[in-house]
């Protein structure tokens, strides 16, 4: 069942209202996150545009501003792998957000268009809609709120391909989990589509640890991390993957990644699991606040 909202739209000159339903709001935010990179990413490339030495990766750099530039004029995805798209729910809403959510996908797909990328595991016949068993993948986090935010961050293979667990030794220490983490974007190399931005997960148990590892990717990159601790991690883990000489693509420079973005939690005190995911320069994310009244919020980081 769909729920009409009263939906302001602030592009117009003039604030009209128009019936927009939470699968108009999903194809919106499927468009958005495709079509138009979060700011603070796109600010995060033109820093590493100033601080590349390396001439080839400086061009890499000029090549993937430009269609980023090009994808927003048009209102065309910025990259042909328009992923699979990770829905975050959180805040008031009811079980019918599920069908909706997919309504929106399956819309999307024909409309944007995006590629349809949702496989059988084992057959390899595609559903033709991004849909499928399993799918959509939503989280759901509730809360007090009165409102309810929608966020989708459509992952790309070539990144998400990368993603590697490991269950360390407590012994290993921050010593393991570093290592671990610069070895794991080293190992990909230009697989990822560098510069990428590193999420991180520390602790939890190993599924909770995968996924805050993809949550960090949502976190904005233009602010420090809260924690002191972690935020010292992601500055020196900052450092030395862009010394590694990686670079953009993989072809060298000293700007391999945008940012290290980690989240943690406790653990068995027998276990110290590390989870890295990495994001592209196409980390995509736009997020939608549905107001109680029906007005509704679009955000991107960075705005
Ligand atoms: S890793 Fe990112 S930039 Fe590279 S092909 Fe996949 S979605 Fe596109």
């Amino acid at each position: 069942m769909d729920t009409v909202l009263s939906v302001y739209l602030y592009d117009a000159d003039i604030m009209i209202v128009l019936p927009e339903t939470v699968e108009d709001v999903v194809v919106k935010l499927l468009r958005l996150s495709n079509t138009r990179l979060s700011h603070d990413i796109g600010w995060a490339l033109e820093a590493a545009a100033g601080w590349e030495t390396n001439e080839i990766a400086y061009s890499q750099l000029g090549c993937i501003m430009d269609n980023v530039k090009k994808a927003e004029f048009l209102g065309k995805p910025m990259c042909q792998d328009t992923g699979v798209p990770i829905f975050y729910v959180s805040g008031r809403f009811d079980t019918s957000v599920r069908d909706e959510i997919s309504n929106g996908i399956r819309r999307a797909t024909k409309e944007i268009p995006l590629r349809p990328n949702a496989v059988d595991p084992l057959t390899r016949e595609n559903t033709g809609d991004n849909l499928g068993e399993g799918m959509p993948i939503i989280h759901y986090h509730p809360t007090d709120d009165d409102f309810m935010e929608i966020t989708v961050l459509p992952k790309g293979a070539g990144s998400e391909n990368m993603t590697r667990l490991a269950m360390l030794n407590p012994s290993e220490g921050v010593d393991g989990v570093k290592r671990f983490i610069i070895d794991t974007v080293l190992n990909a190399g230009g697989r990822p589509c560098p510069p990428s931005i590193v999420g991180v997960g520390i602790g939890g148990m190993s599924d909770t640890c995968v996924s805050m590892a993809k949550e960090a990717l949502l976190m904005p990159i233009d602010k420090r991390n809260p924690d002191p601790v972690l935020d010292a991690l992601e500055e020196e883990l900052f450092i030395k993957l862009n010394e590694s000489g990686l670079g953009p693509m993989g072809l060298g420079g000293n700007s391999t990644v945008l940012a290290v973005r980690i989240k943690k939690a406790c653990c068995h005190t027998a276990s110290l699991p590390v989870a890295v995911n990495i994001g592209c320069w196409a980390t995509r994310r736009a997020t939608a606040r549905i107001m109680p009244n029906g007005t509704v919020e679009y955000i991107q980081e960075g705005e």
